[in-house]
């Protein structure tokens, strides 16, 4: 069953197919933690189901069943990989639940949609299909593809073989070329309302404090906040803010330098820039209903913090977001620091907040 707010998205998909307004290649974009890849899986099993319910799969086909097993003859994914996944031919599979397994790794520098991944994809376009109703390719992360990998693609597109889809998966449209842009049908993700995001989590029996936590994280996208429900990157940023919230106390900064430590760097800035927003927001007049890592005291306290420093703090946070080799591990760490002593140093005058 697909989430409720990727319905509209697959309607949109099933509507140009049925109405014969399907180009061969579709580009859907959005994130992984929006559903990005559940709902292209779920467009290659209604084009290639041979059974069509109006416009839903009718999961009970041959095509639909072999869909489900990972065993369809007509369907493959090219994936972003590491060169020893792509040696390994981990790289093109056709198996939907290994695809959904993947770990949320576009992240890594390392991986991307490799040349020799798209050749074999396109080796493997010009066979003739097996089943009625032609073949569907999926390339996931098609923006971490490199331009020759790109120009490869754009050329089937040019001269798509008949009865072929090609469904492309990218973070946004503007990460690809406005060349393979133009050609594609295009579908960008709209994030769920808040009642979507909170039904969907309800099951889990987490708190509300903690499933709002958990959102805001991830940018409001439901995949990704009970992702880090899970792994406890909710926990270790309630545990940052109050240890914050000490340190300014107390004035000293060596347990939230600990706690901090501990994390990974990519959860270091998923923590921080949440922080350095809500703080943004609080100066802004949001109510603090709507900053769920914020008590008034936390508020009151931290946004002694000028503006300025904190959009500056936001800019060096996203800097360190960035895939790059040449990324210092420790820098979240460093700007934190830099937060604190920054804090302890200005006047206890100023301690009324500036909004
Ligand atoms: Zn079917």
């Amino acid at each position: 069953m697909l989430y409720p707010w990727l319905q509209s998205s697959f309607k949109e998909f099933s509507g140009a197919y049925l109405q014969g307004r399907l180009p061969s290649s579709v580009l859907i974009a959005g994130s992984r933690d929006l559903g990005v890849l559940e709902l292209a899986l779920e467009c290659a099993r209604f084009y290639l189901c041979s059974n069509k319910q109006g416009d839903a799969a009718c999961g009970n086909c041959r095509s639909c069943l072999s869909f489900a097993d990972g065993a369809h003859p007509d369907f493959v994914v090219v994936r972003s990989s590491l060169k020893e996944e792509a040696d390994a031919g981990l790289d093109v599979v056709n198996d939907p639940k290994l695809v959904l397994q993947e770990e949320a790794s576009s992240g890594n520098a390392r991986r991307s949609v490799r040349i020799d991944s798209i050749r074999k994809l396109i080796d493997w376009l010009n066979l003739s299909h097996v089943g009625g109703e032609g073949k569907v390719a999926l390339v996931s992360d098609a923006h971490t593809m490199p331009e020759g990998a790109a120009n490869s693609i754009l050329k089937s597109f040019e001269e798509p073989p008949p009865h072929t889809l090609i469904i492309l998966t990218a973070k946004s449209l503007e990460s690809l070329l406005p060349t393979i842009r133009s050609r594609a049908y295009k579908i960008k993700l709209p994030a769920p309302s808040m009642e979507q995001a909170l039904a969907f989590m309800q099951p889990y029996g987490y708190s509300l404090e903690q499933v709002k936590i958990a959102l805001s994280l991830a940018q409001q996208a439901p995949l990704g906040a009970l992702h880090m429900l899970q792994d406890g990157t909710v926990a270790a940023a309630l545990q940052i803010a109050w240890q914050l919230e000490q340190t300014l106390a107390s004035d000293h900064d060596i347990e939230l330098i600990d706690a901090l430590s501990e994390l990974s760097p990519a959860r270091q800035v998923t923590i921080l820039g949440e922080l350095i927003r809500e703080l943004l927001k609080y100066k802004a007049g949001f109510a603090l209903e709507q900053l769920p890592l914020l008590t008034a005291q936390r508020a009151v306290a931290l946004s002694r913090l000028p503006a300025e420093h904190l959009f500056n703090a936001l800019q060096e946070l996203q800097h360190f977001a960035l895939p790059s080799p040449f990324l210092a591990p420790r820098a979240p760490l460093a700007l934190l620091r830099a937060w604190v002593q920054a804090l302890a140093v200005l006047p206890q005058r100023a301690a009324r907040p500036a909004r």
